[in-house]
């Protein structure tokens, strides 16, 4: 994991987290494999997001005899960010099975290129919960933003958020609007165009993973 010189940013970097996102980005990359792609990513990137979770000690008895063990002292909430963050659930769940899923339902308006909500399904252990707010994309960062703040009236207490790709205006918007949140991502891109695309990016991941291009 790399830090960056944006606060709160943490740019996972491993080998196969780089040459799964360089077949992300490839044009030529069909849906059927990007969404293999997006599910190793997310299973990678959930791994490294919840390193510093806290645990606490159990005891467990082996075959063999009574040892120490480990259990995470909170329970986990993952929030998809409605299309394309459901791409990233199924590998998060293949690691982290007995957690819920929240569900923010959230469009960009393409005229004023804001988020509009509509639909906000959370558990009622929410406020208890670490919560992992993901998105492939952090692109202007107004939807993570406003997704945020949904969780954070719902209840929430902890948020981190997870991306594939990242741009630098994205971060600025997030880490401004809520700098308690941690932001893991696996790419850091420069540019956002003037259709609020990160560049280079991978262009529309809904797109890519659900086949609609
Ligand atoms: N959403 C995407 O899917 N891609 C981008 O580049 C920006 C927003």
């Amino acid at each position: 994991m790399s830090a960056t010189s944006f606060p709160g940013v943490t740019v996972i970097d491993h080998p196969l987290i780089r040459v799964k996102v360089t077949q992300l980005r490839d044009a030529a990359t069909g849906s059927a494999d990007f969404r293999v792609r997006l599910n190793e990513l997310a299973t990678l990137m959930v791994f490294e997001a919840t390193r510093d979770l806290a645990t606490r000690p159990v005891r467990v008895r082996t075959p063999l005899a009574e040892t120490d063990g480990a259990t995470l002292v909170k329970p986990i909430v993952i929030a998809p960010i409605l299309r394309a963050g459901l791409g990233l659930v199924e590998g998060m769940l293949d690691l982290l099975p007995d957690v819920s899923v929240a569900h923010i339902g959230m469009f960009r308006n393409e005229e004023t290129r804001r988020p509009e909500s509509y639909y906000f399904k959370a558990p009622a252990h929410l406020p208890d919960a670490d919560v992992i707010l993901v998105d492939p994309m952090l692109a202007t960062g107004w939807s993570a933003t406003a997704a945020v703040t949904q969780l954070k009236e719902a209840g929430a207490t902890s948020v981190r958020f997870v991306c594939l790709v990242s741009c630098h205006a994205g971060v600025r918007q997030l880490s401004g609007a809520h700098p308690d949140v941690r932001i893991f991502t696996s790419a850091l891109d420069p540019d956002l165009n003037d259709r609020a695309y990160i560049v280079p990016g991978l262009g529309d991941a809904g797109d890519r993973y659900f086949g609609t291009t």
